[in-house]
């Protein structure tokens, strides 16, 4: 990954008013890179650091945002971590609360711990990530060879 990262972050609606304080605390740093949001966090997120900005240079401040997460923003977020295309993923998710979308959950954690990437589920993990050295460089994630996976021999071949 690049000095310029790509973050994603998502929150589950209990966990909002969670991820927007940390997004204020972390705005100066946060403007440097690229934010990818699902739908309503993204429009939160939006908002929040529009309104931090200056007066004088105020403009909507560009997000990539998806769909809402249930109805399919946390599956396009996996397809763009399979893509490469994200760095970073800060997600808050609910602990105390069944989601519809529960399955997704389960499948954007499973390919952002495939690819690599780190992960945040609470605030202090995503503070020591933005706080890290290694946030501030070039880094490479080590990435597991799948050959032998993919050139399996798959039962009656
Ligand atoms: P939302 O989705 O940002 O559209 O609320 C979050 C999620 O549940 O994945």
């Amino acid at each position: 990954m690049d000095y310029v990262k790509t973050i994603a972050l998502v929150a589950h609606d209990n966990r909002k008013q969670d991820l927007l304080e940390w997004v204020r605390w972390n705005y100066k740093t946060l403007i440097q890179h690229k934010l990818v949001c699902t739908g309503t966090t993204g429009k939160l997120v939006q908002e929040t650091i529009t309104g931090l900005m200056e007066e004088g240079d105020r403009q909507t401040y560009p997000i990539i945002r998806l769909k809402s997460g249930p109805l399919g923003g946390d599956q396009q977020l996996g397809a763009m971590i399979a893509e490469e295309k994200v760095d970073i993923l800060i997600f808050l998710w609910d602990p105390m609360e069944p989601q519809p979308h529960d399955v997704d959950v389960k499948a954007l954690l499973r390919i952002a711990v495939l690819y690599n990437i780190p992960i945040a589920n609470n605030r202090s993990t995503a503070d020591f990530i933005i706080s890290s050295e290694l946030f501030k460089q070039q880094y490479q994630p080590i990435k597991r060879d799948y050959s032998s996976y993919l050139n399996r021999t798959v039962p009656g071949e």
